[in-house]
């Protein structure tokens, strides 16, 4: 028969083994900000890539004329176009399209999927009109947003490293990813040229501080995290010199790699030596939409073996990786209901078992273990990027208000999750430096920050 107490010590060691007090917070934004340190020191220093965007110029909010923007990071491809109007009139109008790619392309060769996304983007062009105008002669300038490893060579140029995300197009890896775009667009007679290839995490950085100057790092939690800022060139040492005329450059971290002294369970390790990329992506691991969900399944799993949680039946779909989401336990915990009826149906419907209220209960609980934890820690990764940015520069972030932007699916839907980071950031920061540090949704603001930095880039200016 089950009754509370056989689950216990399951929760409890899960409890245990997933706290994040606040020296395991303090430890973890030192660590952060040393492994941040160390990847500025050299290539290949540090779980941090700590990469180069080549992106030494901000918007300012002064940006005028028509900008296009493409964003590839998954099985579809958005495009946009911005007419900008300077201080006063900012955004006067926007327009976005998205197209799916087909299955086939995703497994052909280079030039047919950049022929099939550079005729999308002639098809778009072509509808221009109303508010939208290009001055005569001109060539339509893109912000390029690519969601895939990258070696960034310059602000137009960058090296495929792989296909992730289920591409296994043949004949990109090594080459230039703009170039392969620019010739696919020559194919087709379309003029257009990409003026700015970026990163989503500096793109999501460029569209906010468009809207506000106090803008310095910016953090995607959503299937995967990333998170990146406005790093001064003279904390670099691996740039060897190469100077910009801001003074100032933004890096992308890759923090997903990030590994040193995080609070692990067995149920993470299972996970992560059960993955594609065993002892890689840590971080990403522990805090990021694609894996909170699955994590708490098979805590659940190892329940209702050791201890029936869910009665003496066995559901072969409880069994299944990945089929509880992180949607499904942020919907979990936000029932607030008596008898908690929303996990039940979820329960229910998701992993196919019967649940009475005290397996209810125990579920919200190891809902609310895994997000808390994960907040927790996204919340002392922040802190440690301040605090690296605070150590080179005494008071410049501490001692007026900085802008944290964040986007992402986890971070706008789940407000427990929200709650938890702030409460981290507030008390590492404590009450006075943390009234400073603003941490703000800054919805889908990519598209538009890749456009933003096609024009901060643009050939005519
Ligand atoms: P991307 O896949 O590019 O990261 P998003 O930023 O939209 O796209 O994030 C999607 C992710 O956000 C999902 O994989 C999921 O993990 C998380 N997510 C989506 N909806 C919710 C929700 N209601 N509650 C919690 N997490 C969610």
């Amino acid at each position: 028969r089950s009754n509370l107490l056989s689950f216990a010590p399951i929760l409890i060691n899960l409890q245990r083994d997933c706290a994040a007090p606040l020296p395991v917070l303090r430890h973890v934004a030192d660590a952060m900000a040393a492994d941040m340190r160390a990847g500025l020191a050299v290539d290949g220093g540090s779980d941090l890539k700590m990469i180069l965007s080549y992106v030494d110029n901000l918007p300012t909010g002064n940006e005028k004329g028509l900008f296009y923007a493409l964003d590839l990071g998954g099985t579809n491809f958005r495009v946009l176009r911005v007419q900008l109007g300077g201080k006063e009139e900012r955004v006067v109008a926007t327009e976005f399209d998205q197209v799916s790619i087909p299955q086939e392309l995703m497994f052909g060769t280079s030039e047919a999927l950049f022929d099939f996304i550079a005729s999308g983007l002639a098809k778009f062009a072509q509808k221009e009109g109303g508010k939208f105008h290009l001055p005569h002669g001109r060539t339509r300038e893109i912000g390029f947003t690519f969601s895939f490893p990258v070696k960034q060579t310059s602000i137009d140029s960058g090296i495929l490293i792989k296909w992730t995300k289920g591409f296994a197009v043949s004949g990109t890896a090594g080459k230039d990813v703009v170039s392969c775009l620019n010739e696919a667009m020559q194919r087709q007679g379309t003029d257009m040229r990409v003026s700015a290839l970026v990163n989503d995490t500096v793109g999501t950085l460029a569209g906010a501080r468009y809207w506000d100057d106090d803008v310095m790092v910016a953090v995607i939690l959503g299937t995967g995290t990333n998170a990146c800022y406005v790093e001064r060139v003279d904390s670099i040492p691996k740039l060897e010199g190469q100077k910009s005329i801001s003074g100032r450059t933004i890096v992308n971290t890759e923090w997903g790699a990030f590994s040193n002294g995080l609070p692990l369970s067995e149920f993470d390790r299972q996970m992560d030596a059960d993955s594609i990329n065993p002892g890689e992506q840590i971080f990403e691991k522990t805090i990021s939409g694609m894996y909170l969900g699955e994590i708490v399944r098979r805590v659940l799993v190892q329940m209702a073996e050791d201890a029936d949680l869910f009665g003496e039946h066995t559901s072969a779909k409880l069994s299944t990786p990945f089929i509880l989401g992180t949607p499904h336990i942020s919907a979990m915990q936000q029932d607030s209901s008596k008898n908690l009826e929303a996990v039940g149906s979820i329960l229910n419907d998701v992993v196919g078992v019967d649940s009475n209220i005290n397996a209810r209960k125990i579920v919200w609980e190891v809902c609310d273990t895994i997000a808390k934890r994960g907040g927790r820690l996204a919340g002392a990764g922040i802190v440690g990027i301040l605090q690296k940015m605070e150590e080179d520069s005494k008071g410049v972030i501490y001692g007026k208000r900085t802008v944290v932007a964040m986007d992402g699916g986890l971070y706008e839907h789940y407000p427990h999750y929200r709650k938890y980071l702030q409460d981290a950031v507030n008390e590492l920061l404590g009450s006075e430096l943390s009234k400073n540090i603003v941490i703000e949704h800054s919805k889908d603001g990519s598209g538009i920050g890749a456009a933003l930095l096609a024009a901060t880039n643009s050939k005519y200016e």
